[in-house]
Formats: C-alpha cells, structure tokens, sequence
C-alpha cells in the first residue's frame, strides 16, 4: 500500500458503497398469480430465469429421466389443477413436470416454472392427495418467486455486509493515514492488509450463506400455501400433510444410498411435521368445494410402472425391506399382475440368499410359485422364463429348470442371457436331468 494509493481507494470504496447501497431491491414481492397473465418479471428475475434455464438443460445432460408419457400427462394433469387459476391460462413460464430416475426422494422446481420429482419419492407416496402436496409445493416455490426473493436477500445481506466492511476500512484507511503521518510505517501497513481482509472476508461468509437453501420461512409459507391449494382442489389435505410422516418412518438408515434431498434445505422433519399439524388445527376446514369425482385407482394404475422398476433398483441395492414393502403396495393393486409377481419373486429370491437353509426353501418356494403364476399369464415372456429357471436351479428342481431354461432359450436364442441358460442346461443334462421338453 502507498501513500498515493489511499486517497483513491477511499473514494472507491465510497464510489462502491453508495452503487450497492441504491441497487438494494426488496423482497416482498407480490405472487406471480396476483399481476395475472400481463406478469413480466423484473429485471433480475429475468436473469435468473436464463440462468436457471441453463443450470437445467445442464442438470438434463447429467441425469436420467424415467421415460414414461402417461406418467408425465398424469403429473401435468395433477399439477395443472393446482396452478393458481388467475395464470393457469397464460402462464408465464414453463410449466412441466419431469421424472429423474434417481432412488432418492427429492423433488424441486426451478423459478421459471419447470418441477422436477425424482422416481425414489413418488415410490414413497400412498396416494394422488400426497402427490399433489408435493408438486403444490413446489409449485408454491415457483408462484411465490422464492428464489428470486432468496436472492435478493442474500445480494441485500451481501450489501449490508459489505457497506460493513467499506465502512470499516475507510476507518482503516485514516488510521493508517495518521500511522503514516507519525512515521509508524510498520502499523500503517498491517492496518492496510487488515482493511483488504475484512472486504475479502465479508464477501465470502454471504456466499456461505447463500447456500442454505430457501431457510426455514419460506418453506413453511411453500407448506401454507400447498395445503391452500389441496384444499381449493378438493384434495385431502391431512391425507397430503402425511408426506412428512412417511418420508420420517422412512427414513433411511446412516449410510443408505436412499438418503432423502427433499427435505435436505428444508427444517428438519418433525419440525414441517409439527408446523403442518400447528396449520391444519388453526385452519379449519372448508366446505367442500364441488369437485368432480376423480378416479381412485388413478394414482396406483400410473405410478405402477415406476414402482416396479424401483422395485428392482431395490432389490439390486439389498435394500430388501424397503423393496418388499413397494411389491406390497404392488399387489394390492393386482395381486394377479405378472410384474408384481415377478417383483414378489426378486424379493424372495434375494431373502434367500442370507436366509437359515430351512428357511431357504419355503423362500424358493414361494418365488417360484409367484413366477409360475406370472408365466401362466404370459408364457412368451423370456425374462420370466429365465427368471423361473434360475429360482428352480436354485431350489434344486432340476426337472422345472431345464423346462423353463429351455422354454427361455426357444424364446430368446440370442438373448443376453443365452450363453449362461446353454451352460445351466448342459450342466443339469451332465447330472441326469433334463428328459422333457427342455431337452435339444
Ligand atoms: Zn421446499
């Protein structure tokens, strides 16, 4: 630092201060819903809205998206009736809701309108009521410009922070000015290191800050909000409320790799729990609106596909409780469908493994039963053919597997699992079994 630096840095800093200080903007900004359809949003908004739209078609080259177009109607659907009805018309940004296939339970939304739900939380979810309190709150984030209003503040803390720092080290420069003055040389410097560290500093705790996520307030305005919308909705909202209590008994053990990111920036969970049950007592419920009947099994019929691929992902991971509690809520749907059945069967299959011998078998038993049924239902099916074989080689019954490997083998000759199904059938042949029809 130089005596002829002082001067100027001072009148920067002022310079600096006094341009920060008229660029504060405010965060009480109305809903998007209350401008209606002639919305336009501010400046910074807009900049947001590009840099968010970048951020996501970043996000959409790194994930995979569950690739399922009645699913994706569905949601739409669902969401489309919880857009506040002043811009469900015309609204201003771009309302979608896409699947990641990801087992995690997360969801989130970005401000220029598109929602994102990963497949692991709507595994999670019993019915379209807590479907609907999720995306509602999403929606809620997008509605009530939650980021932008995030931003704002942290840009504003950012300011006051840094008219702190300014402040101070114009302080600092005049002390440094009278060291200099009185020929301390060695103080003035220290002081001039001092002043560059506390505008550094103040720069980097806001940015620390700005991480965390929405913070506790506007998630429970996103909770208020929601269960306004289920209710004009015609939705049950107690029903909806019952999210948090699931994804809590739910919660995964120390270590899982199904850990929970939707509530991550969020209060932890008895807190949302305990704030919903506060809003659901002071709120009484409405009148019933007059809602046209939904259909009930809806939800079950169009999150079917998803569950039973989680299933999977389940079984794969030796989360086997979890997954057996997913094949539950599949059978109770159809306890004749054959992917439920063959769901059930990966499920006891994989007990088998770690499971006493004795236990073992009644296992086996069961797999290969629920596969049977399956097959009834679709004999050209190879996969079930293939999976029928393998839990009848497991069990010892020889005669079944060659059957069944055979029957894969005339269905699938080059399938992926043709060589091992050859080498299976070749090595049941050499022990004596294989007489019937899965003989060459
Ligand atoms: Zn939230």
């Amino acid at each position: 630092m130089t005596l002829a630096a002082l001067p100027l840095r001072r009148a920067t800093a002022t310079a600096v201060a006094v341009a920060l200080v008229a660029s504060c903007a405010t965060t009480s900004l109305p809903p998007i819903p209350e401008a209606g359809p002639g919305f336009e949003p501010a400046r910074d908004e807009r900049r947001l809205w590009d840099e968010a739209r970048d951020q996501e078609r970043r996000l959409l080259g790194r994930v995979a998206l569950w690739d399922d177009p009645l699913l994706d109607d569905y949601l739409l659907d669902v969401t489309l009736g919880l857009v506040d009805p002043r811009i469900a018309r015309e609204t201003p940004f771009a309302l979608r809701v896409r699947v990641v296939d990801e087992p995690t339970a997360n969801a989130f939304a970005f401000p220029h309108g598109p929602l994102y739900v990963h497949s692991g939380l709507l595994a999670r979810l019993e019915s379209e009521d807590q479907l609907a309190m999720v995306l509602a709150h999403e929606l809620a984030h997008v509605e009530h410009r939650h980021l932008l209003r995030l931003q704002r503040r942290a840009r504003n803390r950012q300011i006051a922070l840094l008219s702190a720092a300014i402040g101070l080290s114009i302080l600092l420069g005049r002390e440094q000015a009278e060291a200099l003055d009185r020929g301390h040389y060695g103080r003035a410097a220290t002081i001039g290191v001092l002043a560059d560290v506390v505008i550094g500093l103040g720069l980097g705790l806001v940015f620390l800050a700005a991480i965390n996520g929405y913070g506790r307030d506007l998630e429970a305005e996103a909770d208020a909000v929601a269960f306004d919308k289920l209710e004009d909705a015609g939705y049950d909202v107690a029903d909806g409320a019952r999210i948090y209590d699931i994804l809590l008994e739910d919660a995964p053990d120390p270590g899982s790799k199904f850990e929970q990111y939707f509530l991550s920036s969020h209060p932890a969970l008895e807190d949302r729990i305990a704030s919903a049950r506060a809003y659901l007592a002071s709120h009484p419920r409405r009148a019933a609106a007059a809602h046209p009947p939904r259909d009930p099994t809806r939800f079950a019929r169009r999150i079917r596909p998803l569950l039973r691929h989680y299933v999977g992902r389940l079984v794969d991971a030796g989360e086997i409780d979890r997954a057996e509690a997913a094949v539950e809520r599949l059978l109770d749907v159809d306890p004749d469908d054959p992917e439920a059945l063959r769901a059930f069967a990966a499920v006891r299959v994989a007990r088998s493994r770690t499971a006493p011998p004795e236990r073992r078998a009644a296992l086996l038993a069961e797999a290969i039963d629920a596969l049977e049924s399956a097959t009834a239902a679709r004999p050209d099916d190879p996969d079930l053919a293939w999976e029928l074989g393998l839990a009848a080689f497991r069990a010892g019954r020889r005669q079944l597997a060659c059957d069944a490997l055979g029957r894969y083998l005339a269905l699938a000759p080059g399938g992926e699992n043709a060589a091992r199904a050859r080498d299976y059938l070749a090595e049941l042949r050499r022990d004596g079994a294989c007489a019937g029809p899965g003989a060459d």
